[in-house]
């Protein structure tokens, strides 16, 4: 525990101290949520599959597709245009929370509502980071977001990478622990 507080306080230092080095902030961000997925996979923390939230920000819906799911993520059709479709299938297989945020305010106010016990967030760098650093003490596993356009626009996430991070957090069963056991590889 006292090793997860340290990195969440110690983190601005990091970045200062980087800045003296010519570390460039991603590449401290990047290690932050590594040694944070690291140290929250040491705790083991198993919940519900309903207590676990997987929490995202509206970047990672298509951009033409007309379907509001940061209202009701149930509205998103799954054709697999985007990944959103993919998430949900995975929330429904396990039943998890799944939301989409337009904003930081907004993703805390869901999971305010949801009162997760764990969540699994796909997101940037920055966004990760800083997620990580909000909800504290609540458990995150960080999975990076892909950019193949660039920032902030059609993003992706890996699925598999996604389902390790939820199976990680589930309570025991023979399968879902095997699955853990490759969460660290997966997700380093
Ligand atoms: S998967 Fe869902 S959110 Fe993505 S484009 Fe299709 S309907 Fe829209």
């Amino acid at each position: 525990f006292w090793a997860w507080k340290a990195i969440n306080i110690l983190f601005p230092f990091a970045v200062v101290l980087g800045r003296l080095f010519n570390i460039p902030r991603d590449r401290i961000e990047q290690s932050f949520i590594e040694v944070s997925n690291n140290l929250v996979l040491q705790h083991k923390v198993k919940v519900p599959a309903n207590r676990i939230m997987i929490l995202t920000p509206h970047c990672i819906q298509l951009d033409t597709c007309v379907h509001k799911i940061t209202r009701n993520v149930e509205n998103c059709r799954q054709c697999g245009r985007c990944s959103v479709g993919a998430m949900l299938g995975l929330a429904h297989k396990y039943g998890c929370h799944f939301a989409v945020a337009t904003g930081g305010t907004l993703a805390r106010q869901m999971v305010k509502q949801a009162r997760p016990k764990a969540i699994v967030a796909v997101a940037c760098e920055r966004d990760l980071t800083s997620g990580i650093q909000d909800v504290f003490p609540l458990p995150v596993l960080g999975v990076l977001n892909e950019r193949p356009f660039g920032p902030c626009f059609n993003t992706r996430v890996d699925i598999d990478k996604l389902e390790a991070a939820i199976l990680a957090f589930m309570e025991d069963d023979e399968e879902e622990t095997k699955h853990a056991e490759g969460t660290k590889s997966k997700l380093s």
